[in-house]
């Protein structure tokens, strides 16, 4: 599993928390959906349980590894898709995936078996070894997510995986995430969009202005809430913010 404890983030100049003393487990085989209006503190959870930015305050464990002091180890546990569509453009999709599988030692019999199916799922072997310069959003979240999925990480980590996605990709992106966490690993996403969150989440959190304002099986939020709808709950604790 993986454990936030009391986890605390502020950025230099902004007095204000970011990330405050956040308290979450998540369990293997679930997808579970960080919810949140924009400037939340999704961002700065993901980047401090995948290592990018330093814990001020508290910890993060990956299957018993903590991502400050053993973070080679839990960072091998992790895939990372970005909400920053940061790639290598000039990389062929063959190339990048060829890249990260290196980065993780992934044998050449592993890469082939772990992301063939997944170019045809996604209808991207044509485009495999043409530039991701070339390739449309949609096709560079999809070799993001090969990319992430090559060393079959047991964490899959996606910043708003469904931005700019036709539904034909949402969907294929929500197979993938299904399938990952049926195989005994943790999805764990961040969104604004309740209606995805909704739709595929075993679990999910609530955060606003860097607090976790509730975590919790969806029916069971509901139940609690007088089976209000996920977005009557979400704006009720969130505010209402035009972008929630
Ligand atoms: P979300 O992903 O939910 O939109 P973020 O984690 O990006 O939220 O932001 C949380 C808070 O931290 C916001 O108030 C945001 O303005 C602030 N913040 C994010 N990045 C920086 C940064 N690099 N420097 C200063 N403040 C930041």
């Amino acid at each position: 599993m993986v454990k936030f404890t009391n986890v605390t983030k502020s950025y230099a100049g902004n007095s204000v928390r970011a990330v405050d003393g956040l308290d979450l487990i998540l369990n293997t085989g679930e997808i579970f959906g960080f919810l949140g209006p924009n400037g939340a503190g999704k961002t700065t959870t993901i980047k401090m349980l995948t290592g990018i930015l330093d814990i001020d305050e508290g910890s993060i464990e990956v299957f018993g590894h903590d991502i400050k002091k053993d973070s080679i180890e839990a960072k091998k546990l992790l895939g990372y898709v970005t909400d920053s569509g940061v790639l290598f453009e000039k990389l062929t999709g063959r190339e990048f995936v060829d890249f990260m599988a290196d980065v993780y030692g992934v044998s050449l019999e592993d890469r082939r078996r772990r992301a063939e199916p997944l170019l045809d799922r996604f209808g991207l072997r044509e485009a495999f070894d043409k530039q991701i310069g070339t390739y449309s959003h949609g096709m560079k979240q999809k070799i993001a997510i090969i990319g992430a999925l090559v060393h079959n990480p047991k964490v899959l980590v996606l910043d708003e995986p469904m931005v700019g996605l036709d539904p034909q990709s949402v969907r294929e992106f929500k197979d993938i995430m299904r399938m990952h966490a049926d195989a005994g690993n943790i999805v764990f996403f961040s969104t604004h969009v309740l209606d995805m969150a909704e739709k595929i989440c075993d679990r999910i959190g609530i955060i606003n202005k860097g607090k976790l304002i509730m975590a919790g099986d969806l029916d069971e939020i509901k139940a609690a809430k007088g089976d209000e709808s996920l977005e009557d709950i979400f704006l009720s604790v969130a505010g209402s913010s035009a972008e929630a």
